[in-house]
């Protein structure tokens, strides 16, 4: 049996972004990309047409890195050093909507789930719109859209995105809402999750939380359950196995929660048997796949994921079966 392949974290962006992602990265850009052998990078005058402030404040995930060598992650870290730094990002995969076609066939992924994320309120309209339109054209992809917690008209976009297709929600609590580890707490944060309740689809949090890394908290996690506790209807998925690069300390809470946790970017990053006794600790129904391209190369995620020593079965929940089951699309 091959198994349903579904990337339940991928960023593909339209082209205006795509164009600032490629050339705010030019510099760490991997040439190795599947689907992209030799295409130019954006220059410096296609991204001078976007101003200055755009590029320092748009939407781009200041949470994702690049991965030179696998994290052995303490179980408690040293109370002076980081337990694990984050390294510098770089883009590993595709970028635009051409590029992520090809790279699925190839590498045999049947869908992918778009998670924009608007860092500043102006960006979310027509990042979502492109989103919808997208999935509207292929069926191979299923549309998450952005809120923002300083859009005023942020309950009026869940209700327009809903009306429009979209499957579920991304949150970049961190880019969204407020600088800081208490970013969770707000009010407002707090009304967006009882919003997207109500509209009865999940939502991805990202859980980079840059104050907590390596510093054997775990204030994040519990800011979640909480949030879980509070929305008891939620679905809720607390991406990169929930506590990206605080594994460990920062995970260990969420572990056997109600949450779905993703494995965005993690494969390759943690020690495989450790990884799949958080799997197991928190119950493989209640793993999906992800990749997190561009910031990941979606083949080594793959292959990593792999070679991890589950059974057929988990791996065959946590690569489709479950994600599926969430989108009411079981077969
Ligand atoms: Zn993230
Ligand atoms: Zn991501």
């Amino acid at each position: 049996m091959v198994a349903m392949i579904v990337d339940a974290h991928a960023h593909i962006y339209p082209p205006d972004l795509a164009r600032v992602i490629l050339g705010r990265f030019a510099g760490g850009f991997n040439g190795s990309m599947p689907g992209r052998p030799d295409e130019p990078v954006a220059t410096d005058d296609q991204i001078g047409a976007r101003p200055a402030a755009d590029l320092n404040e748009s939407d781009e995930h200041d949470c994702h890195h690049g991965h030179d060598a696998p994290v052995t992650v303490p179980t408690e870290p040293a109370p002076t050093e980081p337990a694990i730094e984050a390294p510098a990002m770089r883009l590993a995969g595709p970028v635009t909507l051409d590029e992520a076609t090809v790279s699925m066939d190839r590498i045999g992924v049947d869908r992918s789930w778009i998670l924009p994320v608007a860092g500043t309120p102006k960006w979310v309209r027509a990042t979502n719109d492109w989103v919808l339109e997208t999935a509207r054209k292929d069926d191979r992809f299923t549309p998450f859209v952005s809120l923002h917690a300083r859009d005023p008209e942020w309950r009026d976009e869940l209700e327009r995105t809903v009306a429009a297709g979209a499957r579920g929600v991304k949150m970049h609590v961190a880019l969204q809402v407020k600088e800081g580890s208490d970013f969770l707490v707000s009010d407002e944060m707090s009304e967006i999750f009882q919003a997207i309740e109500r509209a009865r689809i999940p939502v991805v949090c990202c859980t980079y939380f840059p104050n907590e890394v390596g510093s054997g908290k775990a204030g994040a996690s519990l800011r979640l359950l909480d949030v879980l506790q509070q929305f008891p209807r939620l679905r809720l998925v607390a991406a990169h196995m929930g506590a990206m690069f605080n594994w460990g300390a920062g995970s260990e809470p969420i572990l056997g929660s109600r949450a779905y946790l993703d494995l965005a970017y993690v494969p390759g990053m943690v020690d495989p048997k450790t990884l799949v006794s958080w799997i197991r600790a928190h119950g493989a129904d209640r793993i999906l796949f992800g990749t997190d391209t561009p910031y990941a190369d979606p083949q080594r995620i793959l292959d990593a994921f792999c070679d991890l020593p589950l059974d057929e079965d988990e791996k065959a929940a946590i690569l489709g079966r479950n994600a599926a089951a969430m989108m009411g699309e079981a077969r």
